[in-house]
This record gives C-alpha cells, structure tokens and sequence, in this order.
C-alpha cells in the first residue's frame, strides 16, 4: 500500500523507520535481530537506504590498486526480504548518484514485479573522496529529474520512450526535506522552491532530516505550505547514541544542536550515559510532535533498534 494510503487510513501517528543494508560479507540475521523489536508497535513501512560507491584501495605488492565498489549493496534484495517475512510495505531509497538512468528503470520495473507501491526518490551524498556531489555519467543530476523518470513510468513512458503502454507503474514517491535548509542551498527560501519542484513534478509526500529542535520543523512546515507545498511532511527523528555526535551531525547534517542537549551529553560520563539521554530527547520531541498530529513519526535507527524501541514504548 502507499505511504499516502497509510496516512490517510488513520487520525493517529505512525511509527516507522528506516534501515541501513549490512556491510557485503554479513549476513541479515542480524538486521532481523533489531527489526524484530520494532514490529510490535506496527509499521505501516520500513525505508531501505542505498549506499553510494567507494574507492578502497587494493595493496599488491606495494602497488595500490583503486577500485570503485559499494560497500553495501542489497538495498531491494533487503527490502523483498523484509516483506516476505514481516508482510509490511518496503521502500527502497532510489538514488541518481552512481546509477544510470537505465539502471534506474531497470531498478524501478524490478521494484514494480516485487510488489514494492513507494520509492524514495533522491540524489545521494558526494562519494567520500569528493567534495561535491558529480553526476554519474548517464545519471541524473537532482532529485528532481529522477522524480520526473518514475513519473514518466507511473504514465507507462519508458526511457527513449521504446515502450508506451497504459499499464504504466503506480509508484507513491517520496522526497526528502532539510528543515534546516540543504548544506548546498543558498537559503532556506531556494531550497523550499526545489522542494516544491519535485512536489509539482509528483512527489506524494516529504521526509525531512534529522532535527533536533521541533521548532525547526515546525516553521519548515508553515513556510512549506505557504509555497504551496500540500503534501505530507514526515518528521525524520534521530537519537544521538555516542557524545561524537556532537561534532559529526553539524559537520555531515548541518544540524544545529540546541543548547540543553550539548549540556545534557557533554556532562555524561560514558557512551552508555549518551545513550540514554538521546533516548529520553527523542521521546520529548516525539510526543511534541505525536500531539500536533505529525502523520508519522520516522526514526533513523542507524543499524541498532534497542533506542529506538525505547523511544517507542514511551510514545506509542
Ligand atoms: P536534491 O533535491 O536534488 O537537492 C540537492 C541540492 O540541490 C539542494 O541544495 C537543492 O536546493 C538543490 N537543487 C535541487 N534541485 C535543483 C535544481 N533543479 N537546480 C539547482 N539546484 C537544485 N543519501 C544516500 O546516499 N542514501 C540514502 O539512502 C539517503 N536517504 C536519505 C533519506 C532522507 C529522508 C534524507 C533527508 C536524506 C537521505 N540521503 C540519502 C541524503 C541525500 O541523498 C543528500 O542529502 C543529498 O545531498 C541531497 O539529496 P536530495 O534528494 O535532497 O537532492
């Protein structure tokens, strides 16, 4: 079912959250492991994210060899195999870096023979060696270009348009959101307006970044629906687990902190203590934003549920 259906089911908020595949030479018992936690508090879906590519460099007898390889591959084998065993909606996160526009169709026509109903339409990080993100050759440029591609498709168009049919794909699309504004956009004002682009194309529905103060989101939602911007904005929610998180989400998300919460990390004495903090921050947003009737509340579980399950308890 589609994540707009799932919304429009209910008056109440949703749980969900997404998923990040095992690192290649793993097996997905254990991503079991801390999805199994989560079921009972019923998610209509679980997101799938997709990794970019890497350069790992190979030694051989001195020389080093750079090699292009994505460290985590698996993003739909993943999602098929967690709706096989939880019977409930997977969305793969479709990325334009690293992909062509046909491995894309090729994707999309596999996410549709699976039953998959959502996509998650993005453009994907740089890949770590580089400072800005590079189109990959054949690929798509913004996120926006690859919501037309699955629009297209939704008619029945396909690529170099070889194929017009009127069973065309029925793909719910989601797009992402930065409260906070992209680390790339000028303002927060542009960055809105190429949100509101990929909605007028066909997004169905938007999931922001992480924030960490609710008033973030909610003045990103009131200047979103004064553009115009009607559609659906799940808040994404993160709880900090380790005290270097204080460094690394300003420096990968541009994420500001709110005071209380440095104060709050800064005084524990070990990661344990870190923990547990992001735990209880997560739940008094949570409920702040369960109470002004947020469609969803969408947790970045980062490999490991037992917070998250915590989280959940205290707010479900
Ligand atoms: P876009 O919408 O293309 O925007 C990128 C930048 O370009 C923005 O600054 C925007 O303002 C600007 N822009 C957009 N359109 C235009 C235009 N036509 N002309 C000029 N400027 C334009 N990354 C992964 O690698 N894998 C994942 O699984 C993944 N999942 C994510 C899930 C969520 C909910 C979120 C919020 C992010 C996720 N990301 C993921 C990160 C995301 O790929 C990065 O934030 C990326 O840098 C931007 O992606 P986007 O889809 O927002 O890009």
């Amino acid at each position: 079912m589609k994540v707009t259906q799932h919304i429009e089911k209910t008056d109440e908020t949703l749980f969900s959250f997404e998923v990040i595949p095992p690192v290649k030479g793993k097996n997905i018992e254990e991503l079991y492991d801390n999805i199994d936690p989560l079921m009972e508090f019923n998610p209509p879906f679980i997101d799938v994210t997709t990794s970019r590519e890497e350069y790992v460099y190979i030694d051989r007898d001195g020389l080093l060899d750079k090699k292009r390889t994505r460290m985590r591959p698996g993003t739909l084998g993943i999602c098929a195999a967690i709706k096989h065993k939880y019977d409930v909606d997977t969305i793969p996160h479709v990325l334009c870096g690293g992909f062509t526009r046909e491995e894309t169709e090729y994707l999309l026509v596999d996410c549709q023979y699976l039953g998959i109903d959502n996509v998650m339409a993005l453009r994907g990080d740089a890949m770590k060696e580089e400072k800005y993100f590079t189109p990959t050759s054949g690929g798509h440029t913004y996120a926006s270009d690859l919501v037309q591609q699955i629009v297209d498709l939704n008619k029945g168009v396909y690529l170099h348009e070889v194929v017009e049919t009127d069973q065309g794909s029925d793909f719910c699309i989601g797009v992402a959101g930065y409260p906070e504004k992209h680390m790339e956009a000028p303002s927060l004002k542009t960055d809105l307006k190429w949100l509101k682009h990929k909605v007028d194309l066909g997004a169905d529905y938007v999931v922001t970044q992480m924030f960490f103060d609710n008033r973030k989101y909610f003045e990103f939602v009131d200047r979103a629906r004064e553009m115009g911007i009607e559609v659906p904005i799940i808040p994404g929610i993160k709880p900090i687990a380790v005290k270097k998180h204080l460094q690394l989400l300003p420096q990968v998300f541009r994420t500001e902190l709110p005071e209380d919460l440095i104060e709050a990390v800064t005084a524990c004495r070990n990661n344990g203590e870190v923990r547990q903090v992001g735990i209880e921050w997560a739940i008094e947003q949570s409920k702040e934003l369960r109470a002004a009737g947020v469609p969803v509340l969408h947790f970045y579980s980062m490999g490991k549920s037992d917070n998250i399950r915590a989280i959940a308890e205290a707010v479900f």
